[in-house]
């Protein structure tokens, strides 16, 4: 037997309506906030994500699927969704566009990381990208988008953590500060963080090992190296998230782990979800696009993992749009079983969801299916029905029965369906 690959799921049936349901929650939030939608491919060549999520990152040092082309070009399946986003604004010269840019995604990612709950090496992410806009009223467009579609999901148990990373040139003064300190602890820190000193020594601030939050927790601030820009646009933000009723706490070890972030970056955890407690996250990146040589354009995002959201959410909150009547045909007998056919067909030609097992030959069997399938209805057409022009719906709840004509059946069918 051939099986999947670990830590890349299949979702049954069972499981797709909450998947719908989650879906189509976000799409509806994205539409009232302004955001469209906008699909890029799933591998790109390599250097766009070293180039902007950064070289010394956990995504590109080890968790991208990195390949060969035929041809020798290096590709990686996409790990995150504002790469591509970004290049594909730059590529189709999207800046020229006179209306902020604001796109919508949806999809797969991959990282190679250790399989866990909460943890995949095929995920899927809804995110958003808001292109164009130095102003803090954007950063607060994109975090209330994301509280506003979390919230109403109900799940419960969020927190709403901000935190602000200063300028390019902030986190430079910063730097050597946070340096020192953490030589003079160099021997009581992990071994990663012992090694990020040099590389990624921000890293260290939210590293989960205890000994290291320990030390980091008589580090010097970053919010001390901030410059008055940096602090009156963070105000801004905090001051619109307080407008509209959006609850947050300050955390200044929020760093994230992608280098392109700059001032604004938040994070939204769940009590419940154990220790891939991250639901989503996101900040502002005004740097990203110059990276990736575009011009110079101010942009703000967020990424949510759909997986984190579906362990989350209750049975009871979901809502199908597809709860429409789904009758079952009982056909049995030769021309039955074919008057059947043309009864299924009809049916769903007239907007009606009709289904039936071809393996059930008797009454008896037919109705044990339409009840295991949940169906309310049963159209019972045997070769008796055939002769006499009339089918029989039966409600399979109250078991009363109603002839209808089969050849007209669609319409005389339509006003006993709300009969339940
Ligand atoms: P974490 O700290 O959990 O590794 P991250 O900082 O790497 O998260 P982001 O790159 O910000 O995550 O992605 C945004 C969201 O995508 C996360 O908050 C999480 O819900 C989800 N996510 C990230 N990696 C995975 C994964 N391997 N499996 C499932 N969901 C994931
Ligand atoms: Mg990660």
């Amino acid at each position: 037997m051939i099986k999947g690959i670990k830590g890349v799921k299949d979702l049954l049936p069972e499981e797709t309506p909450r998947w719908r349901f989650i879906e189509e929650t976000a799409r509806r939030w994205a539409d009232r906030y302004g955001f469209h939608e906008i699909r890029i491919p799933i591998f790109e060549v390599t250097t766009l994500f070293a180039r902007s999520i950064g070289a010394s990152t956990d995504i590109v040092e080890k968790e991208m699927y990195t390949f060969q082309d035929r041809d020798g070009t290096s590709l990686t399946l996409r790990p995150e969704g504002t790469a591509g986003t970004v290049r594909a604004y730059i590529e189709h010269n999207r800046g020229a566009v006179p209306v902020p840019q604001k796109y919508s995604y949806f999809g797969p990612m991959f990282r190679h990381e250790r399989p866990q709950a909460g943890r995949l090496r095929q995920f899927h992410q809804f995110g958003v990208e808001s292109l164009g806009m130095a102003d803090p009223r954007a950063d607060v467009e994109v975090i209330a988008l994301l509280w506003r579609f979390l919230s109403d999901l109900g799940l419960q148990g969020l927190t709403l953590e901000i935190n602000n990373l200063g300028y390019i040139g902030d986190r430079e003064t910063y730097r050597p500060h946070l340096v020192t300190y953490l030589r003079q602890h160099q021997s009581g820190l992990c071994g990663n963080c012992q090694r990020r000193i040099d590389t990624n020594p921000l890293r260290v601030l939210d590293c989960k090992v205890l000994e290291c939050r320990t030390i980091t927790e008589g580090a010097p601030r970053l919010a001390d190296s901030l410059s008055d820009k940096a602090r009156d646009y963070f105000t801004g933000v905090l001051q619109g998230l307080d407008l509209i009723q959006i609850p947050y706490l300050l955390n200044h070890r929020l760093v994230r782990g992608l280098d392109y972030y700059n001032l604004t970056t938040f994070e939204v955890t769940a009590t419940n979800l154990g220790a891939q407690n991250a639901v989503g996250a996101g900040g502002r990146y005004d740097g990203l696009v110059e990276t990736l040589s575009g011009p110079p354009t101010p942009a703000v995002g967020f990424a949510v993992g759909l997986e984190r959201i579906a362990m989350l959410l209750a049975d009871s909150a979901i809502r199908t749009s597809g709860d429409k009547a789904v009758i079952y045909v009982a056909a049995f007998g030769e021309q039955g079983s074919l008057a059947g056919l043309s009864a299924l067909e009809n049916l769903r030609v007239s907007g009606i969801s009709a289904v039936s097992d071809f393996r059930s030959s008797t009454l008896k069997a037919h109705l044990r299916q339409a009840d295991r399938l949940g169906c309310g209805f049963s159209l019972i057409i045997g070769d008796d029905e055939v002769i006499k022009g009339t089918g029989i719906l039966r409600n399979m709840v109250s078991k009363s029965q109603y002839d209808l004509p089969l050849a007209a059946l669609s319409t005389a069918i339509q006003p006993l369906l709300n009969i339940s």
